[in-house]
């Protein structure tokens, strides 16, 4: 073994070759110099393995640690966080980015980020400003809210409120609603963290108004209600309803809040699409601050927006915690743009990615499933078996927790390459292509793909069953 460690090039050798000195030209030398590295280690790794394992046969040239290293280049020169096509159909989808921003949104971060702005700077007044004053008017104007404001996502929301209306108080909150979200945000250790007691009431199944009433004491700081975003309880249930919770609230001067979790301006259900209130309604429902995501159903970029009652939105805005939890320019400049497109219900659902996805015809997908379809059949390849199936789309992102969208996938098999095979061929192509697999099947959701990437999916498909 060390006889064959001997034998590997040192990296000065490797940096006197012709072909580094071109790389020299074209890439920064730190990266030049982590890729050799790397690729010698890659081999004397290899070396190690293989020991005591028979005769290894791995090329220890200068030549190969080369061609390793320009692979490791090629990586390193690339962006880590990049675009790629999601064929799932799972509209919001958290590890891929959730919502697609709308192109205004787009060009607003642009246009507000080239140059300096008015982020906290009020113009008529030459004073300083406050930079939630560019959301607040027109999120009271789309919800009926007295007063607004938007920090980093949800779960900061969630823990901001928590933290200003209930720390060292008792939060009570239905067994059936302590719900996990993502993984990551779980409503009892959110609380926790907050300062806050939990005060769970009822089964996890039932919960009456009676057992909210029975728990509340002097120490009572809120009564918090929780979408069950990925979840439903069906069967034997009770829930107590905000309205019910708003005026028990009230009776006992003690404030409600709502974690709605995904939170949409459209009446989806009217599209077909769950049976979720709209911010307004659940407005109307009474309770006094509704919290939800930027980037579920608004989809919009990631934020969590805090609107109700200007004396809880006060003592938000001034808890110290709120200013490490506060929103960017570029969110900022996204977010403003995304809401003003709900001015116009008919114009937001077409320019906002996340709406469309969600609401377009049956016949729509159908019209993509099969321009995919001949684009595929058009590669001549008789190993290649395609079908157009019904199946169902996921809303994802813990958006609408049962919601099943009907929609018709391509679904495709191949002589010689198993679906898994092709799954990660195109996961490791270039763009990324993200399918399902279903019996033996790949399977291609147009409910998330555009024309101009149902292309991208025909060329990626040529190229993998040519070679
Ligand atoms: C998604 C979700 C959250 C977390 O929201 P983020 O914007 O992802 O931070 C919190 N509560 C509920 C009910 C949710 O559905």
């Amino acid at each position: 073994m060390q006889e064959l460690l001997r034998q590997l090039p040192s990296v000065d050798e490797v940096l006197k070759d012709d072909r580094v000195k071109a790389w020299l030209g074209t890439h920064p030398r730190i990266l030049v110099l982590d890729a050799i590295r790397l690729a010698l280690d890659r081999k004397r790794k290899a070396v190690i393995d293989r020991s005591g394992k028979g005769s290894p046969d791995i090329d220890l040239s200068a030549a190969a640690v080369l061609n390793g290293a320009e692979a490791i280049l090629n990586e390193l020169s690339e962006p880590s966080l990049r675009p790629l096509i999601n064929a799932t159909g799972v509209v919001v989808h958290t590890n891929l980015g959730r919502s697609i921003l709308s192109e205004a949104a787009i060009e607003r971060i642009i246009e507000v980020n080239r140059s300096y702005s008015n982020l906290e700077y009020d113009i008529q007044a030459g004073e300083r400003g406050k930079r939630y004053t560019h959301i607040e008017g027109i999120l009271n104007r789309l919800t009926g809210a007295e007063a607004a404001t938007a920090v980093n996502n949800n779960a900061a929301a969630v823990l901001l409120c928590l933290n200003t209306l209930a720390r060292g108080k008792e939060v009570i909150v239905s067994r059936g609603e302590l719900v996990e979200i993502g993984g990551s945000f779980r409503v009892p250790e959110v609380m926790e963290r907050s300062g806050a007691v939990l005060r769970e009431v009822g089964a996890t199944n039932k919960t009456h108004l009676k057992d909210y009433q029975k728990a509340i004491n002097e120490n009572t700081g809120l009564l918090l209600k929780v979408h069950t975003s990925n979840y439903k309880i069906v069967g034997f249930t009770k829930e107590v309803s905000p309205a019910e919770l708003a005026a028990l609230g009230k009776k006992h001067k003690v404030p409600v809040m709502w974690d709605l979790g995904s939170g949409s301006f459209l009446d989806l259900a009217s599209y077909g699409v769950g049976d979720e209130p709209t911010v307004k309604q659940a407005m109307d429902a009474g309770v006094d601050i509704l919290t939800f995501s930027g980037d579920k159903l608004l989809g919009g970029p990631q934020a969590g927006m805090i609107i109700g009652k200007k004396q809880y939105l006060d003592a938000i805005r001034s808890n110290p915690l709120a200013r490490a939890l506060r929103i960017d320019k570029m969110t900022l400049a996204a977010l403003e743009a995304t809401l003003n497109q709900y001015l116009d219900e008919e114009k937001a659902i077409r320019a906002i990615p996340t709406l469309w996805m969600l609401t377009q015809p049956l016949s729509e997908i159908g019209r993509k499933a099969d321009l995919l379809a001949a684009g595929i059949k058009a590669l001549g390849d008789s190993k290649i078996t395609i079908a157009i199936q019904d199946d169902l789309s996921q809303t994802g992102g813990g958006a609408l927790p049962t919601g099943k969208l009907p929609t018709k996938v391509v679904a495709i098999s191949h002589k010689s390459l198993s679906a898994n095979q092709i799954e990660s061929k195109l996961r490791l192509g270039r763009p990324a292509i993200i399918t399902r697999i279903k019996e033996g099947m790949v399977l291609f959701d147009p409910r998330t793909l555009n024309d101009g990437e149902i292309s991208k999916i025909v060329e990626a498909l040529r190229n993998i069953t040519n070679s």
